[in-house]
């Protein structure tokens, strides 16, 4: 078997050379990923800035969230000081590239600017991308968009240094689960090898993304774990549960640290699809699903008006906790 040394398959060179073309021909470059960041999405983002930066573009870069907060567990990733509040973010761009959005409303404060822009290039992997830009680098077989943004450094030939490496592994190791998930492939590996030569530290990157957290944390996990629900006669075998704004509030808990309990949840054996509502500081239920693959959670995700991918998808509920399970369960 010939391995797949990298993921950007579907993306016609065409469109490659397009993007490097309209890239090379820019002063200035407006980027943005989804809101409510993950690693993929920021650490994408802030690679790409920190290479047009080097290579001499002015760069903002940004995500569309009234309450501008860069989650803490990413605030190590360099490149920060690349970041603009959405209020602070041109209005109109000359060329505009987003990463890791799947719809124009995942961009949330910055539809507007992404509409407007004069070019708009979507880097992304998600399968449900609607192909918003006006050039689009979706390929839904690469295991992360840190991938495509790679790929699109290579054409553009800027080189890869520790700052921007530190970005593109961040990206790698969310979205593979550190190499767990079924996207790992020998060409996931081979990409992680690269980012790993330019000296970056595997982990130290590890440990902010996933081993530490506020004391608070563990008494909310215990609050969260103590109402866990097991229903094996719903689907495949649903296990599910919420977290509170008020429960947050109780151990002084950020929105973003409880980010991470459904990776507890979905351990449980006797069920495919696990599910946790968190309720938001707007008090709006953010909704994560997974799957172990007998259930399509982006077809359920989808219909509820989320998206996402056949093992990990989400959608927003403005519903009570009960009406929204009530939902879920008559779509598994
Ligand atoms: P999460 O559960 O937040 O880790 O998200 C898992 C997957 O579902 C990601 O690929 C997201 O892009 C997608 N997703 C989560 N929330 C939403 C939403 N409100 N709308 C659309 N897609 C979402
Ligand atoms: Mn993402
Ligand atoms: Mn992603």
């Amino acid at each position: 078997m010939t391995p797949d040394l990298r993921g950007g398959g579907p993306v016609p060179v065409s469109d490659w050379d397009r993007a490097v073309g309209l890239i090379s021909s820019a002063d200035e470059i407006a980027l943005a990923c989804h809101i409510s960041p993950d690693g993929d999405a920021l650490g994408s983002m802030l690679a790409l800035g920190l290479a047009l930066r080097a290579a001499g573009k002015r760069v903002t870069a940004s995500f569309g969230e009234r309450r501008f907060r860069v989650p803490r567990l990413l605030r190590f990733l360099p490149g920060q000081e690349l970041l603009a509040e959405p209020g602070d973010y041109p209005a109109v761009p000359e060329l505009m590239i987003t990463f890791d959005v799947p719809i124009v409303d995942r961009l949330g404060m910055l539809a507007g600017n992404a509409l407007k822009a004069r070019e708009l290039i979507v880097v992304d992997h998600h399968p449900s991308n609607t192909g918003f830009g006006t050039l689009n680098l979706v390929d839904p077989a690469a295991a992360a968009t840190a991938v495509l943004a790679e790929e699109l450094l290579r054409r553009l030939g800027l080189p890869l240094d520790r700052a921007i490496a530190t970005c593109l592994y961040a990206g790698l190791v969310t979205d593979t689960g550190s190499f767990r998930h079924s996207s790992t492939t020998s060409g996931v590996h081979l990409m992680a090898a690269r980012l790993v030569a330019t000296g970056l530290n595997p982990e130290e990157i590890a440990r902010e993304l996933w081993d530490r957290s506020p004391f608070g944390y563990l008494r909310v996990l215990g609050v969260v774990l103590d109402r866990v629900t097991l229903e094996p006669e719903v689907g495949e075998g649903l296990v599910w549960t919420f977290v509170t704004r008020a429960d947050r509030v109780a151990y002084g808990l950020p929105y973003d640290e409880v980010e991470g309990i459904i990776d507890v949840i979905r351990r449980t054996d006797e069920a495919d699809t696990a599910v946790i509502l968190k309720e938001d500081d707007d008090g709006a239920w953010q909704v994560s699903t997974r799957s172990k693959g007998a259930v399509d959670v982006s077809r359920v995700a989808t219909a509820l008006g989320g998206g996402g991918h056949t093992k990990a998808a989400g959608f927003t509920s403005h519903l009570p906790v009960e009406q929204t399970m009530a939902s879920l369960r008559a779509l598994l």
